[in-house]
């Protein structure tokens, strides 16, 4: 009989150990299969972490453990989910993350073979069934039978659902001449495009790629100014690194906004590229996933979770736009892919890029202190110039024009401009929906999301008002809940809004919009990008999701309706995701032939962000954040950590966190500062009462045993704790 141990697939710390269970049957079982189990009389998968043959009869054994043991209902897997090194990887990510194992396994595989129930309904390998010949003696055959013979004798490879005549077909299988053979089948189609050569590299992109072919560095930043040809530095470096053997993962923040990356890397790459991300049904991701464990291809190209892909020998992994947020996971474990793709790169004995025109300041602050290599690329392909930007002062009432409000008589000029020339233009106002915030205009009322309490945003396409944090919505209601007056009031713009004014103000103008709305269908959002891109539209509005990589050559001009959203923020980061934003923004104007120009729109026309990311200078802006966080002791000069408890008692929930955050204090000495009990920005989740602290540190390594010590201990019923190392949101 086999003992076996097991992680139950619930991602809670009191749960993080292994559980035994005995195996009587005979399929194939070892550590890395999923098995099912009954877990407090519940129906749960597993994940096999130790397997053992004893020959004690079970009450023998329960008597030495001290426990009762259940047996495994049934085996899940025919092999092993992991291999060696990602299963070392998921030991060191559970470990500097201080996350529950199973969490970690759960984010590395894809839905058709996550350790959890979910998995058992995904979707199973698909098939193709082809037509073999095995005999070719036509003795005995009668001449339909034959013909059927000698053309599939003569057929490369003949689907068996492709063959009219049935019966003849049944008849050559009956008398063994052929046989049918299944085939894996890839359900993800991808686009078959021309191969294309690449172009001659410009002297500052041969220097940038002899420099790093020529260092044993592990990590590089390449720093390069929009427009300045970091995707043909990738694809270069790619080639070097496949032609030696090796394999290669290309990470993009959001693939369906960057589909001109994909086709880049299919066109050099061709068969050898598998595609993840999250736009692929569960089917083609499994069909991806197991292509790529089986070694049929080299090349990988997906979003943050692709970090985890089953590739052997990686040589590279390359991490686009290294700055942008989505590369941190916002649920547990809350791994970041770039500190993944460092361990993995260093397992492998390969190397990292990360990319970016504006890199995080962490990253440029190890490339400071030669943690990472840098390297940069100072200018636009061909020299071509920067946009020249114009900051507007909206506070000045003489900039506005009377009949929009929303447009400065500038921005309305160029807009105007741009139609007449029969170019393109971007507006960049990074907020969704047409209001952000409704209220009652007799009795004061603010319409609020009832579970996070943050305040909702009017969408007149579908006259709803919707929680941009929780997708709750409510069709928007005609009288005030609280009084009854028919007098509400929307204020506020985001992007339905700005899209509306361009029609008003422009009639003739067509338009395309661009935010997570677009999201909510598959495969909408790449169209809108290859719609714009071929010129079926003169203005594109839109979110942040304008701003990420795109290559359109018509884009003149570049406008940003309202900097200062996001600066207000109750976030150290504010500032950088504002300059990072208005900068790749600003980055899409004038890439190709045409010169182009930027116009932002501001209440703040002084603030550093914002002037520096007019002059698309990050050095300076660099330098001057640098400074504000050295002072308030921010990344990356000391270091984070958050631990929340959830509950759905209030005050337990407080009284809990006052107590932790006395533990932590006491424990953590001088090793660390810790700020709070506080609310967090969104107070609410699930119907559970949220509380946080912040651990502000300069080594980790001495906070992370702590955090390990206090699990125990604030793991319960009735509270739920969770930890986040790097937090995002402060
Ligand atoms: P970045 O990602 O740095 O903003 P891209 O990689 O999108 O810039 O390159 C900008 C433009 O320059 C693209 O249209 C690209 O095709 C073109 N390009 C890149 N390298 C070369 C080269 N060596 N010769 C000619 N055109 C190039
Ligand atoms: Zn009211
Ligand atoms: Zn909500």
């Amino acid at each position: 009989m086999k003992i076996v141990e097991i992680l139950i697939e619930y991602a809670n710390y009191s749960l993080d150990r292994p559980f035994s269970y005995f195996y009587k049957g005979n399929k194939n079982i070892g550590i890395g299969y999923r098995v099912l189990v009954n877990f407090n009389n519940r129906e749960s998968v597993g994940y096999v972490t130790n397997c053992y043959e004893s020959d004690k009869p079970i009450e023998k054994l329960e008597d030495e453990l001290g426990f009762k043991i259940g047996e495994i209902i049934d085996v899940l897997d025919d092999s092993p989910l992991l291999s060696d090194d990602l299963l070392h990887l998921a030991d060191q990510v559970a470990d500097y993350y201080v996350s529950p194992k199973i969490s970690v396994l759960q984010s590395m595989l894809p839905p058709s073979l996550s350790p959890r129930r979910s998995s058992l309904k995904a979707p199973k390998i698909a098939y193709d069934q082809y037509v073999r010949v095995v005999d070719n003696n036509e003795e005995g055959l009668t001449d339909k039978q034959i013909e059927l013979l000698r053309l599939l004798s003569s057929a490369d490879k003949v689907l068996k659902k492709d063959i009219k005549s049935k019966s003849i077909l049944a008849k050559l299988l009956e008398y063994n001449r052929v046989e049918i053979i299944k085939e894996e089948k890839r359900r993800l189609a991808l686009p078959n495009y021309e191969m294309m050569t690449p172009p001659k590299l410009t002297k500052e992109q041969q220097d940038v790629i002899d420099e790093f072919s020529s260092s044993d560095d592990t990590v590089y930043l390449l720093e390069g100014v929009t427009g300045s040809g970091k995707t043909e530095v990738y694809l270069s470096i790619s080639e070097q690194v496949l032609k030696e053997g090796k394999s290669v993962l290309m990470l993009v923040p959001e693939i369906s906004l960057t589909p001109m990356m994909m086709e880049y890397f299919l066109r050099r790459f061709k068969g050898d590229v598998a595609i993840l991300h999250s736009e692929l049904t569960p089917s083609e991701k499994y069909d991806e996933y197991r292509k790529i464990a089986k070694g049929d291809c080299h090349v990988v190209i997906g979003a943050r979770s692709a970090i985890f892909a089953p590739l052997k020998n990686i040589g590279l992994i390359i991490l686009d736009e290294e700055h942008v947020e989505s590369y941190k996971q916002d649920t547990p474990p809350f791994y970041h892919a770039r500190e993944v793709a460092i361990m993995r790169a260093k397992t492998h004995k390969g190397k990292v890029i990360l990319g970016s025109a504006t890199p995080s300041l962490e990253s440029r602050a190890r490339a400071q202190k030669n943690v990472y290599h840098l390297l940069l690329l100072n200018n636009r392909i061909n020299n071509k110039e920067l946009p020249k930007t114009t900051i507007i002062n909206l506070s000045d009432y003489n900039n506005i024009d009377r009949d929009s409000y929303i447009f400065s008589h500038r921005l309305r000029d160029e807009l105007q401009g741009v139609l007449d020339r029969k170019e393109q233009a971007i507006l960049l106002i990074n907020r969704r929906g047409f209001s952000t915030s409704i209220s009652c205009r007799k009795c004061g009322h603010i319409f609020k999301c009832p579970t996070c309490e943050i305040p909702l945003t009017y969408h007149k396409s579908d006259n709803m008002m919707k929680c941009h944090h929780c997708d709750y919505v409510e069709k928007m209601p005609e009288e005030c809940p609280e009084c009854g007056s028919k007098h509400i009031m929307k204020t506020g713009f985001g992007t339905e809004r700005i899209e509306e004014e361009v029609h008003r103000l422009f009639p003739e103008a067509r338009t395309l919009r661009l935010d997570s709305d677009s999201a909510k269908i598959r495969a909408k959002i790449p169209a809108i990008v290859k719609e714009f891109g071929e010129k079926k539209a003169d203005i594109l509005v839109g979110t942040q999701m304008i701003a990420k990589g795109h290559d359109f050559p018509d884009v003149t001009l570049v406008g940003v309706v309202l900097a200062d959203i996001g600066l207000s923020m109750p976030s150290f980061r504010s500032n950088e995701r504002a300059f990072q934003l208005i900068t790749q923004a600003v980055g899409r104007s004038g890439r190709k032939d045409k010169n182009g120009i930027a116009i932002i729109q501001t209440y703040n026309p002084t603030n550093y962000a914002i002037t520096m990311a007019a002059r698309q200078n990050y050095e300076l802006f660099y330098r001057k954040e640098m400074e504000y966080r050295r002072m308030q002791g921010y990344p990356p000069y000391q270091f984070l950590a958050s631990v929340t408890l959830a509950g759905k008692n209030e005050e337990k929930v407080i009284k809990g966190m006052v107590n932790l955050v006395d533990v932590l204090n006491h424990e953590l000495g001088d090793n660390a500062v810790v700020l709070g009990p506080t609310i967090p920005f969104i107070p609410y989740e699930g119907n559970n009462y949220l509380r946080t602290a912040l651990i502000k540190f300069k080594d980790y390594k001495l906070v992370r045993p702590i955090l390990k010590k206090i699990i125990p201990i604030y793991n319960s019923n009735s509270l739920h704790l969770s930890i986040n190392i790097d937090p995002y949101n402060f």
